[in-house]
C-alpha cells in the first residue's frame, strides 16, 4: 500500500504555489484549513494564490488565443488572485500523487472549514460557480481593489491584523458571504442584547447579559474560545470575551477597544436580523 502523504508536504506545497505575495492572514488561514481537514483525513493542497496582472494576462489568454480550455473569465487586475486574497484548492488522493476534482463531502467539508476560518467560497457563488476558490475581500468589492484599496483582514486563528486600517465604508458582505450560513440562517434565533457598557472588570462582569453578547458573538463565528467548552459562552466578561468583541470590531469598521457599547450592541442587532 502507497504511503499517506505528510502534512508538511501539503502545506510546503501550497505555500509554494500561494506565492510571497499572498496576503498573510490569507496565507496562515489557507494553512489552518490544510491542517484540520488532513486531521479528518481529507488531503488538501492549494494550487494557486497570488497571481501577477501578466500572469492572469496569460491565464486569460488560454483558449481565446492560445491554445487549451478557456480558465478564467478574468484579465489581469480582475481577478482577486491578483491582490493575494483569493486561493484555490484540490483534493489529493491519500498519496497525494492523484489530484481529485470532484466535487463531493470531502470537497464541500473542505470549503465548510475554510468559511469558518473567514474565507468566501466560490461554490457558493449565484451565477457562475467556482469550486475550487475561497477568497477573504473584507468587504472590499473589485472596484474598491483596482482603485488601490486593500482590506484589513482579522484572522480567526489569532487576532493579527494584515494590513493598517484604511478608511472605507464597512459593509457586511464578509460576514453575509464568508462566515454565515445563509442557508440555515432560517431558524436565526434573537438574543436580548444588553443596553450599556461592558468590559473588563475585576472581578469580572458576569451574568446573562455577558451570556447573551457571547451567544451573539458565537453565532456570527466570533467565538470567545473556539473549541473551548460550549466555546467559551460562560457568562463571564473576561479578556477572552473581550478579544472575540475586539475582533468583531474590527471587521465592522468599529473602534476595536474590546469594550461592549451602544455602538457594539447596534452592529450586531443589525447582523442578526439578516
Ligand atoms: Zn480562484
Amino acid at each position: 500500500m502507497a504511503e499517506q502523504i505528510e502534512l508538511q508536504t501539503l502545506i510546503d506545497r501550497s505555500i509554494r504555489n500561494m506565492g510571497s505575495d499572498i496576503n498573510s492572514v490569507v496565507k496562515e488561514s489557507a494553512i489552518e484549513m490544510i491542517k484540520q481537514a488532513y486531521k479528518e483525513g481529507i488531503f488538501v493542497q492549494i494550487t494557486s494564490g497570488y497571481r501577477s496582472f501578466a500572469e492572469q494576462n496569460k491565464l486569460y489568454a488560454k483558449g481565446r488565443t492560445s491554445s487549451g480550455n478557456i480558465v478564467t473569465n478574468a484579465k489581469g487586475g480582475q481577478s482577486n488572485h491578483n491582490y493575494g486574497l483569493a486561493i484555490d484548492y484540490v483534493l489529493l488522493s491519500a498519496d497525494g500523487k492523484k489530484a481529485l476534482w470532484t466535487v463531493n463531502e470531502k470537497w464541500r467539508r473542505v470549503a465548510q472549514i475554510g468559511k469558518a476560518l473567514g474565507f468566501s467560497w466560490g461554490g457558493d457563488w449565484k451565477s457562475f460557480k467556482d469550486y475550487p476558490h475561497l477568497e477573504m475581500m473584507g468587504s472590499l468589492t473589485l472596484l474598491q481593489l483596482q482603485a488601490g484599496k486593500r482590506p484589513v483582514l482579522v484572522s480567526f486563528l489569532s487576532n493579527k491584523v494584515s494590513a493598517k486600517p484604511i478608511k472605507t465604508k464597512p459593509v457586511h458582505k464578509l460576514l453575509a458571504k464568508g462566515t454565515i450560513k445563509s442557508k440555515t440562517s432560517t431558524s436565526k434565533k434573537s438574543y436580548n442584547l444588553p443596553s450599556g457598557i461592558l468590559k473588563v472588570t475585576t472581578p469580572l462582569t458576569k451574568g446573562p447579559q455577558v451570556t447573551a453578547v457571547q451567544k451573539v458573538l458565537s453565532s456570527l463565528y466570533f467565538y470567545p474560545d473556539k473549541g473551548a467548552k460550549n466555546n467559551g459562552i460562560d457568562g463571564y466578561y473576561g479578556p477572552k470575551t473581550a478579544d472575540s468583541v475586539k475582533r468583531f470590531q474590527l471587521m465592522n469598521g468599529l473602534v476595536a477597544d474590546g469594550v461592549y457599547g451602544p455602538k457594539t450592541k447596534n452592529k450586531m442587532e443589525l447582523l442578526q436580523k439578516k
